[in-house]
């Protein structure tokens, strides 16, 4: 007879409640499927719930899902274990390579070990080039028995039809500002720095706990954002020798691809905190404690100015990663 596990799970999530009941019923059925998608943007919470997914699979200790301290749900931690295989685009590269994508059927075609299953996982694998995900796909369309494949990935579209096609997928959306607001409360947080993140996190809760977790990498991203939106009140001369310095200390960084799209995610919130300010300052920004350079900046352009100004960054990010030098990018959504 099954045992009723489902009293046993309590997975420690924000927001998401629909996905961990579904996950949770699948565990206590024992009933999976070959594929999973987990899709949503960037920090919404894909990889922490997939990492309780698997762990909640593979854990020895049957009295709290997952327990964090048996062999299982350690070697899961630290990537060692025989039956979990874990591939992520490597550090500064834009793509999952076909090697990787090879080495990971290699060894998920091998029998379990030690637990029934054996589960791999792909991160970012909305960044496999075309050669990859067909290679990928071969191992979809004919799994091994026992074995089941966790795709993660921000956008849907980028992952190749036919591997969506053969996957459940499972769609993660905003978790709410207030739900956020009570959960950094409900971790110790005061209550300015709680309405701080839980509106800059924009939905997704991994953005306000990596901030929570270091208030002094908080302070300097709000500096930072102070500067991004004062220097659009400067002159070009000015604007230009901002983004020298900018590209003189990430330029060359092995994650500039991400540091440059971030960049942009940030640029697209001011643009926005400017348009809504300019349409009625009585709606609440995102960026609150920033009010004054955006009033002051916002008074500066036309409606028309700050709605393009939108549009190239959204165009911008587009770029990033189709090999267009980030000077270029960024001096052209500066100037306005
Ligand atoms: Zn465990």
């Amino acid at each position: 007879m099954e045992n009723d596990i489902s009293q046993n799970m309590n997975w420690p999530i924000l927001g998401h409640q629909n996905i961990v009941k579904y996950l949770e019923r699948l565990i206590e059925k024992q009933d999976f499927l070959h594929t999973y998608l987990f899709t949503g943007p960037r920090d919404i919470g894909k990889k922490t719930m997939a990492d309780l997914f698997v762990k909640s699979i593979f854990c020895s200790d049957r009295n709290s899902i997952p327990c964090n301290h048996c062999n299982d749900c350690i070697e899961i931690s630290k990537l060692s274990h025989p039956d979990y295989i874990y591939v992520d685009r490597e550090e500064g590269k834009k793509n999952i390579s076909i090697e990787q994508v090879r080495d990971f059927q290699n060894r998920m075609s091998r029998t379990p070990m030690r637990s029934k299953y054996k589960i791999g996982l792909i991160n970012n694998a909305d960044s496999l080039n075309k050669e990859s995900a067909n290679a990928l796909l071969k191992t979809i369309e004919e799994p091994s028995k026992s074995s089941m494949i966790i795709l993660i990935a921000e956008k849907i579209e980028n992952i190749l039809p036919t591997i969506r096609s053969r996957s459940q997928n499972i769609i993660f959306n905003n978790v709410s500002d207030d739900e956020i607001y009570e959960n950094l409360k409900s971790l110790g947080a005061g209550g300015d720095i709680s309405k701080e993140l839980s509106k800059f996190a924009g939905g997704s809760p991994g953005i306000a706990l990596h901030y929570f977790k270091d208030q002094e990498g908080w302070n300097i991203q709000k500096t930072n954002l102070s500067q991004m939106l004062e220097i659009m009140d400067n002159s070009l001369n000015e604007k230009f020798f901002w983004v020298e310095s900018i590209i003189k200390k990430n330029g060359s960084k092995d994650n500039q691809y991400v540091y440059f799209e971030n960049l942009l995610d940030n640029y697209l919130k001011i643009a926005r905190d400017l348009i809504v300010f300019k349409l009625d300052p009585e709606i609440e920004l995102i960026h609150e404690f920033l009010k004054g350079s955006i009033s002051k900046v916002s008074r500066k352009f036309s409606y028309e100015e700050l709605i393009n100004f939108y549009k190239n960054i959204l165009s911008a990010k587009k770029m990033i990663f189709q090999n267009v030098n980030p000077r270029i990018i960024l001096e052209n959504i500066l100037i306005i």
